[in-house]
């Protein structure tokens, strides 16, 4: 029987528009994995006045309360893992052992986030007025809608609820049109581990329809929204300027390998941040520099690795990646892939052929060389299994192609120099740098997100809180 998937509207499961649009499993699209109902705006509207609802009750709650309902999601997730990550790569795509990582990762950040209502935060301190007392206190931002994309369809949506609950904030989920069921398990998560009914709620529905007037909508404090860089413009222009944003968007994230680099792990580095999740994440490393002394002897390193990668259905055991995650992006990357022919770019290496069987999204990966600076390929988030090699002839030169960006998420060196080391996390301009690390990859307690077109508003992660709440200075007289 095939999965029907609904909203979750004032702790309700309900369908919405009388049509269920089908979700065919990008690996094989004779298999329709789940069927969804869209959210009607009247549905949006009320989804809106019961957070608004439960938000008050939620924000009184006692911190042991917020704490035990994170660490049972936590638990949730875990206890339902293996079917988790089962459904993630039909919907999505992904590998198994990726969407395996990606919910072990969710339980992680839920684990972490337990712990928030717990510490103390503030500052107090003596006023500049004789007698008087001033503490700065932080409390909930209030209604904060949650827009998300495909790519991470159980962590992003995860990533952020679990801060906003723990600083006690209600919230309205809308994940992607193409990854639906991801979010109502998060939601059953969240229900079964005693989440007050209207803390949270997923509207599902396209960007344009539902999407937007969420973004627009007058009673939420605030948006957080991962996805593309366009997208966020569209959104920032629908929020109203008193309102909250955080954005987490577009990367073009270089990796860096210098003369002096250990080869393997940058080889290792490469392979992974370029072609693993089949590219299609925002720190993907599509872009890669490597200083001349070493550049043929990469080249072939990398080159070898890249023909034994083998695309295919994610649930498969022998599959590197899988395939892409709809026919919009694979004409997306397919477009990047004549435009390197019509540039003349020269294909140094190409992975084993597309499966023949069920007819899927399946994208062989493809290393390419011989584009300029300022090609389309070089400069653009391609959201696939393509990389480019650049040389360059010292660290001045390999910092200035990662700092003529106009993104600026994530930036890679391999280098054994400490002062090349440090020169690279000085003057990188990217919100995450990283020494002898891929340019993915992320720690739930520190700070994520980037600088330029990557992003807008506080960091996500370690940075939350500067989001989830908001600042109230108390004067009091003694
Ligand atoms: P997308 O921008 O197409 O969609 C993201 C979400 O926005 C979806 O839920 C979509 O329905 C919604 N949306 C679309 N148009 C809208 C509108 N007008 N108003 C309101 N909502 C709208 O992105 P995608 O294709 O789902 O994801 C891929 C993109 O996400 C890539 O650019 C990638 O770099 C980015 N991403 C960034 C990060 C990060 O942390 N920086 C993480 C993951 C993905």
């Amino acid at each position: 029987v095939t999965r029907k998937v609904l909203n979750f509207i004032s702790g309700t499961w309900t369908g919405g528009h009388p049509d269920w649009i089908e979700r065919r499993n990008p690996a094989d699209l004779s298999e329709i994995v789940e069927l969804w109902s869209p959210a009607t705006l009247g549905q949006l509207d009320e989804a809106v006045a019961s957070a608004s609802l439960a938000q008050l009750t939620w924000a009184e709650s006692l911190p042991e309360t917020r704490a035990s309902i994170l660490l049972d999601m936590a638990r949730l997730t875990l206890e339902r893992s293996e079917m988790l990550a089962r459904e993630l790569t039909l919907e999505q795509g992904k590998t198994l052992a990726e969407a395996q990582g990606e919910i072990g990762f969710a339980a992680q950040v839920f684990r972490y986030f337990a712990g928030e209502p717990l510490r103390l935060s503030g500052i107090s301190g003596r006023s500049i007025r004789p007698g008087v007392e001033v503490d700065v206190r932080r409390e909930p931002l209030g209604v904060v809608a949650m827009i998300t994309p495909w790519n991470y369809p159980f962590l992003m949506p995860a990533w952020k609820l679990a801060p906003a609950l723990a600083h006690g904030n209600s919230v309205i989920l809308k994940p992607s049109e193409l990854t639906p069921g991801m979010a109502a398990r998060l939601a059953e998560i969240a229900e079964a581990a005693g989440l007050p009914r209207g803390v949270l709620q997923v509207v599902q529905g396209s960007g344009s329809s539902i999407g937007s007037a969420l973004a627009g909508h007058p009673d939420i404090d605030g948006i957080t929204f991962t996805g593309s860089t366009e997208t966020g413009r569209q959104i920032a222009r629908l929020l109203a300027p008193h309102k909250a944003l955080q954005m987490e968007m577009g990367g073009k994230n270089p990796l860096l390998v210098m003369a002096d680099a250990d080869l393997d792990a940058a080889t290792e580095a490469a392979i992974k941040g370029a072609f693993h999740a089949t590219g299609q994440r925002c720190t993907a490393s599509s872009r890669i520099v490597v200083q001349a002394p070493v550049a043929e002897a990469f080249h072939e390193r990398l080159a070898q690795r890249v023909r034994a990668l083998r695309c295919g259905p994610g649930i498969a055991a022998e599959t590197d990646l899988g395939p892409l995650v709809s026919q919009v992006q694979h004409d997306r990357v397919r477009g990047f892939l004549d435009l390197a022919a019509a540039e003349d770019a020269e294909i140094v290496a190409e992975g084993l052929p597309e499966p023949n069987g069920p007819q899927g999204h399946f994208q062989r990966p493809i290393l390419l060389t011989g584009l300029n600076s300022t090609s389309r390929l070089t400069r653009e988030e391609i959201f696939g299994p393509v990389a480019t090699l650049e040389i360059a002839e010292d660290l001045d030169q390999a910092i200035h192609l990662v700092n003529d960006s106009d993104f600026g998420l994530s930036a890679s060196i391999y280098t054994t120099s400490l002062a090349h080391a440090a020169a690279f996390k000085q003057r990188c301009r990217a919100g995450m740098v990283q020494v002898n690390l891929p340019t993915f990859g992320a720690d739930y307690h520190a700070p994520f997100g980037g600088w330029g077109l990557s992003a807008a508003g506080p960091k996500e992660l370690g940075g939350a809180i500067e989001f989830y709440t908001r600042s109230k200075t108390a004067f009091t007289a003694a």
